[in-house]
């Protein structure tokens, strides 16, 4: 498993899947309203920003912090 989708195991476990899959699409379709651009508002949804900015440091799993997305909401 590549980093990128490491982090996403791990946000999809604090998030019990369910909610995961659910913020995922909400915050998708709110992008894509303010964007009006599928791939910008793929790249822009918070779980995104935190693996793609994440995604090349193998350490960062071991010091995240619970729900460390969240702060990737806000630009
Ligand atoms: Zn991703």
């Amino acid at each position: 498993m590549i980093q990128h989708e490491k982090i996403h195991f791990k946000q999809q476990i604090e998030m019990l899947f369910l909610f995961f899959y659910f913020w995922y699409i909400t915050e998708f379709l709110i992008r894509l309203v303010i964007h009006k651009n599928v791939d910008k508002a793929y790249r822009n949804i918070s779980f995104e920003r935190e693996a793609y900015h994440h995604e090349q440091d193998d350490n960062y799993l071991f010091t995240r912090k619970k729900f460390r997305w969240i702060h990737f909401i806000k630009g």
